[in-house]
This record gives structure tokens, sequence and C-alpha cells, in this order.
């Protein structure tokens, strides 16, 4: 099987099998090498390394991986997909396919059997009708992490670098912050693609922290205050948790504590750090209890 990753290629496959491109699965195929490449080098994979690769599509980038890597599991949820990639990955062994929705595999389990509960490295070109439940599951449900490196909306992946006080600083941001450090690795324009997506597009590099940033004593709390801050965004911050059911505080009090916290009474969540939201969280939470 020639390597994929090129248009006359992939075109090939597309006939040989007659697939038809499923809008509702978010299925945007790589046919640029160099976008490849610069993926497969941000995730920085070796031989001792199982890679998670989340909709392998006809398995462009999964020859690649499986190249690089010393396992590859790909989970694909077309099973019109599944002949194909059998065909396109036949010459490899370290390749499990897994038919399935991602946002429905034990991927912990996963990482327990196929990596001894080591970190993993997460690759892909994601589906960007589920990007963000996708990585915030990955974060959320303790699955063992090294890195997640994805292509994702340009977009999105400017929102979840972003900084406090820039124009697309919000609650992904902070939540992918939270669990990672975040760095854009390339912007790749929509004739990488095949078909077209309407929208730019970028590779986003998630190195997960060993130690977070931040230990609020309340982790949930620290998460609702940070949603309620970005609710509303045109708010004060005190405005936006005043309306927030879930932060039992009169308004007066939720001024004293911003006071105490060290902020004006009129400043705007966007204008915060982790750290000061850490701080924020932890005095409404000795309020609170
Ligand atoms: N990796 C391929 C590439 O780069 O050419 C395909 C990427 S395409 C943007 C997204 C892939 O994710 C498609 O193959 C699609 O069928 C698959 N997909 C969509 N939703 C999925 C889900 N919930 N679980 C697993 N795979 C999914």
């Amino acid at each position: 099987m020639a390597n994929l990753g090129n248009p006359k290629e992939t075109i090939a496959v597309l006939q040989k099998y007659q697939f038809e491109f499923q809008k509702k699965f978010g299925q945007n195929f790589l046919i640029d090498p160099s976008v490849l490449d610069r993926i497969i080098e941000a995730a920085d994979i070796t031989k001792e390394d199982f890679v998670l690769e989340i909709g392998p599509g006809i398995g462009t980038m999964t020859q690649r991986l499986c190249e690089a890597a010393r396992a590859v599991a790909a989970v694909e949820i077309d099973k019109a997909l599944i002949p194909i990639l059998s065909d396109t990955l036949r010459n490899y062994e370290n390749v499990e396919i897994i038919n399935q929705d991602i946002l429905k595999v034990n991927i912990e389990k996963l990482a327990q059997e196929k990596n001894g509960g080591r970190p993993i490295k997460v690759v892909a070109n994601l589906p960007y009708y589920i990007t963000t439940p996708i990585i915030m599951q990955l974060f959320e449900k303790n699955v063992p992490l090294k890195s997640i490196t994805v292509m994702v909306q340009k977009e999105v992946a400017d929102r979840m670098q972003a900084k406090p006080g820039k124009k697309d600083y919000g609650a992904l941001s902070l939540a992918v912050q939270y669990y990672a450090k975040a760095e854009i690795v390339a912007n790749v324009p929509p004739n990488c693609f095949m078909p077209r997506p309407k929208v730019g597009s970028a590779v986003i590099h998630l190195e997960c922290y060993k130690t977070k940033p931040v230990q609020p004593d309340n982790e949930r709390l620290f998460f609702q205050i940070i949603r309620a801050s970005f609710n509303q965004r045109r708010k004060t911050l005190a405005n936006g948790l005043n309306n927030a059911p879930a932060i039992p505080l009169a308004k007066e009090e939720i001024i004293e504590v911003l006071k105490e916290s060290g902020f004006s009474e009129n400043i705007r969540g966007e204008k915060l750090s982790i750290e000061e939201f850490a701080k924020l969280s932890d005095r409404v939470n000795m309020r609170v209890n």
C-alpha cells in the first residue's frame, strides 16, 4: 500500500471503495504531507510510545503514527471506513482499529491495558463538531496523558491558547490551561483537506502538567466560578457571580470577597489569571462552608 497523505493516493483509495463523505461525522481528510510531518514532529512520538488516534479516516496519519510509535489504537466511528483501514494499514502489526464513538470508549481502561497505565499520547485531526467534549473528556476522566496534539478549528485553537485580557480568553482557555501548556504549532488552510472545510484550522500541542499550575481547595467551585464569570461577558465579575445559582452568596458578600482578594468591585472575569481565579475560588469556598 502506497503512503497516503497526498491528493492522488487519497482519491485512488476513495474511488476504490466508492467512499461517500459523511458530513455529520466532520470528515475532512488531510492531503498535505508537510502538515502530517508537522503534526508528527510536534507530537514527538518515539518507539516507546502508545498513541491513541481519534478518527483515523482512511488511515493517512495512522500510517505515520505506526512508523513512529510502539503501538497505536485508532478509534473510528464510521463503519464504512473500517474495511478501508484494514487495507491501508495492512502492512502494520502495531495498530488496533476500534469501530466506536470516541465519547463512549473507556480510554482509561485502554491506557491501562495497552500502556500499563503510563501516560499516553493522543494525536488526531479531530472532527470539529465534538472537539471540546473530546478534549474535556480526556482531561476530566483521569486518563493518564502525556500530551494531546490535535488539528482543530483555528478559532478554537486561539481560545485554548489565549492569555488573560485577550479577546479569545474565556472558560475554554482556563479549562485547558488548568491541565496543560497549550501551544499552536501550525496554522492550516482549507486547501490542505479533502473536502475543504469552511473554516481555517490549526494544530495545537497540549503538554499535560504533572503538577497542575494551581490547586484550588474546591475544584468544582473553581470551575463554577469560571463559567459564571464568562457566561455574561459584558457584565462585571460581581454580577456574573451574583446571577449564578451555583454560588450562594448575596451581591454584598461577593463584593466583599472580591475586595478581600484584592480586586475592584467592577473587575471583569476576562482580566483574571488562572492563579487569581484559584485565589478567588478559595475565598468563596471559605465563605460558603
Ligand atoms: N485522520 C483523518 C485525516 O486526517 O485524514 C480523518 C480526520 S476527519 C477530520 C475526522 C474523523 O473522525 C473522520 O474519519 C470521522 O469519521 C471520525 N469521527 C467523527 N466522529 C467521531 C467519533 N465520535 N468517534 C470516533 N471517530 C469519529
